[in-house]
């Protein structure tokens, strides 16, 4: 019954320096020990050859459903197909590291079943369902000579990841639908953003009987509200309302990221999407209006670590890659490698991720009681971030939830 992990270092992100010694005991889908020398009972024994072993990554900002960098040409993008293209994307996901991720609009409650009842091979998903935007706000693709017919979230990738609000009446029926479907935290548009066509980046979006709206109903059930912000003046609007993480906030200041660290808010940074799309993107039909955004927040973007760390305002690791991009996912741990130590970019993608998903102890790290959610690495990513690097090719061994995904032990 069980895994027994035995010749091994550990590396535990909180402690932060490697353990040799540490064996790991893992029943069903949990770890159930760790320490030296342990008793192997009725377990497989595991022969690790020395090699590090750590939690599996969180990536916290992930769209699995969005297969193409052009949202408004998922309207062109069947339900079927979409479905198809997301297993493929988080079978990518998994296979490079990643056995958590937190879906920031897309996903719904159907493919994270999916996943857990084995359908789709992918990581443990976090949901938002559909992201919810004013009209012509981030979550509104809808080209210039659009206008608001019937739209049957049905019938494309577009519409299904995508929600439109107006009004605080219909920003809180749209947020408990979400939460009615399953989600996991209410996704919520309060800037403009790049990969949408008519919003400018400092545009604020929703007003503040909206955004109230949106947190008072997730804080009512019991889940929290997440928000696509750049710019300062729209990160101190959703700190004053209550939304928990900030996804993106490239054009953080000081002021307020301080705000921030007073709130105890989250800041999910995901630097390579900018540096991916600015070099690839228009190839896969990105237009123009879109890139010159690009433009404006990709220097914010390693900035936006530096003020966070200094005003003490925990940043996770997020992505947001969009369709064929995402192969570029743990990229992000060499961009963020030129103003943080290996060691806290790996927090990033563990420990502070289990907080933002608000599964601490039990993702991200390795302790008992934990779902055995690991890597067996061929490096030392303390030392070398290139170990996470070539989709997974130094991972001997992935296991998720007990199980393993891969195993070249
Ligand atoms: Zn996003």
């Amino acid at each position: 019954m069980g895994y027994l992990f035995r010749n091994l270092s550990l590396l535990e992100p909180e402690f932060g320096a490697l353990q040799p010694g540490q064996e790991i005991r893992i029943e069903g889908d949990r770890v159930v020990e760790v320490g030296e020398a342990l008793s192997a009972g009725t377990a497989d024994v595991v022969d690790c050859g020395g090699r590090v072993v750590m939690p599996g990554l969180i990536d916290s900002h992930v769209h699995v459903m969005l297969s193409s960098v052009s949202i408004p040409s998922l309207e062109q993008v069947p339900l079927t197909l979409g479905t198809a293209r997301a297993a493929k994307n988080m079978r990518g996901m998994i296979d490079r590291g990643f056995t958590s991720v937190r879906d920031t609009g897309g996903a719904d409650w159907g493919l994270k079943q999916a996943v857990d009842e084995g359908s789709i091979v992918g990581p443990r998903l976090f949901i938002a369902g559909q992201a919810i935007g004013p009209t012509g706000g981030h979550s509104d693709p809808r080209r210039r000579t659009d206008v608001f017919g019937a739209r049957c979230h049905c019938c494309n990738a577009m519409a299904f990841s995508m929600n439109v609000s107006d009004g605080a009446r219909e920003v809180r029926k749209a947020a408990r639908e979400q939460m009615r479907q399953g989600a996991d935290q209410v996704k919520i548009m309060m800037s403009g953003g790049v990969a949408s066509p008519y919003d400018p980046l400092d545009s604020l979006q929703f007003s503040d009987g909206e955004i109230h709206a949106a947190v008072e109903e997730a804080t009512a059930f019991g889940r929290y509200v997440c928000a696509h912000a750049y710019t300062p003046a729209a990160i101190t609007r959703a700190a004053h309302a209550g939304v928990r993480t900030i996804e993106h906030g490239n054009l953080i200041d000081a002021e307020s990221a301080g705000l921030m660290a007073a709130k105890g808010m989250f800041l999910v940074a995901n630097l390579v999407a900018y540096y991916a799309m600015k070099e690839r993107a228009a190839e896969f039909g990105m237009n123009a209006e879109m890139l010159a955004k690009n433009d404006l927040v990709i220097d914010g973007a390693l900035r936006s670590l530096d003020i966070c760390k200094a005003a003490g305002v925990k940043v996770a690791f997020g992505t947001d890659l969009l369709g064929p991009l995402q192969v570029d996912q743990s990229r992000e741990f060499l961009l963020r490698a030129e103003v943080l130590s290996p060691l806290e970019i790996i927090r990033q993608a563990t420990s502070v991720g289990a907080e933002v998903v608000r599964m601490e102890g039990q993702l991200g790290t390795l302790r008992p009681g934990a779902f055995a959610d690991l890597l067996v690495l061929d490096g030392d990513p303390l030392v070398d971030l290139g170990v996470f690097q070539g989709q997974g090719a130094r991972m001997r061994a992935i296991m998720k939830g007990g199980a393993f995904h891969k195993s070249l032990l």
